[in-house]
């Protein structure tokens, strides 16, 4: 099966996808997207990542084109025509292709854009040993809440974790541990599961909240407040969540083995839990 793209409107295969080269997404990163995936040939969380996508849009005064069940639809069927159990469903939507000029343009539609492609899960070794991360300062913007296209300090972040040997980068601003590249951050401190809260400075992750919600359910107190680097270093555990990271143990920040060195106990079982809600 080929990779499967959704523009404006039509499915066609990846590679024959175009957009116009006066569209705002490539012109000024002027767009929202999301990345959904699949357990088993079944959409993760769809109505979550629809309800954050709409919030992005509404921040950023954009249209999402279609209500929630048509969305839903295009989805399922993008999905279906993929013939991927394991996919990874890439939403994006921009202001469209007008003149270039800084302001909104009166009257442009919208360019949506959906791609499907095979998701490789992160390999079982990983889990079992945990991930290394380093940190640097945050260079980002003060609205990390809108899951926006322009992911320049992102990406620069990840790329210097990658050259480091490192699966992360946690951002660091005014002192505290925000989240990742890519994903949130916990960290267990004195006994207690500890996140920094939502607001402007973190994505309100979707694995977020279900591990909070399975740190719950497991009568595990847990606290949103920021994290001083130098109570990430000191940490009983340190673990990510992100939709492709799912529950990620950190064994290392900076070169410093975070507890033992090991994955922790909290983080295996919050990681089993969260196995037990993905099979159907
Ligand atoms: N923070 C950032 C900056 C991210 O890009 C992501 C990935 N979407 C996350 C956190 C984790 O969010 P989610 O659990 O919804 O994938």
């Amino acid at each position: 099966m080929p990779n499967i793209a959704f523009v404006n409107g039509r499915f066609m295969p990846l590679a024959q996808a175009r957009v116009s080269v006066e569209d705002r997404g490539f012109q000024f990163g002027d767009g929202i997207y999301e990345l959904i995936r699949t357990y088993g040939g079944r959409v993760f969380h769809i109505e979550d990542h629809l309800r954050r996508l709409e919030q992005s849009a509404e921040a950023l005064g954009l249209s999402m084109v279609y209500s929630k069940s048509r969305w839903k639809a295009i989805l399922e069927k993008a999905h279906g025509r993929s013939g991927y159990p394991d996919a990874k469903l890439y939403i994006q939507i921009t202001r469209g292709a007008a003149p270039r000029d800084h302001s909104f343009p009166k009257k442009t539609r919208p360019s949506v854009i959906i791609t499907v492609r095979k998701l490789t899960p992160l390999s079982d070794q990983l889990h079992e040993k945990g991930a290394s991360v380093i940190t640097v300062p945050d260079l980002r913007w003060g609205r990390c809440d809108i899951k926006s296209v322009n992911l320049l300090p992102n990406i620069m972040a990840r790329e210097k974790a990658r050259s480091a040997g490192a699966f992360e980068a946690l951002f660091v601003r005014d002192g505290l541990v925000l989240e990742g590249a890519g994903s949130n951050v916990f960290a267990v401190i004195q006994g207690r599961i500890v996140t920094p809260p939502n607001g402007p400075f973190i994505l309100s992750g979707i694995t977020r909240d279900l591990a909070i919600g399975l740190a719950r359910e497991a009568r595990d107190p847990v606290i949103e407040k920021g994290i001083p680097l130098e109570e990430l270093l000191g940490a009983e555990e340190v673990f990510l969540t992100g939709t492709t990271t799912e529950i990620l143990p950190i064994v290392k920040v900076d070169g410093k083995p975070i507890g033992d060195g090991r994955p922790g106990r909290t983080t295996r079982r919050l990681y089993q839990q969260f196995l037990q809600t993905i099979r159907p």
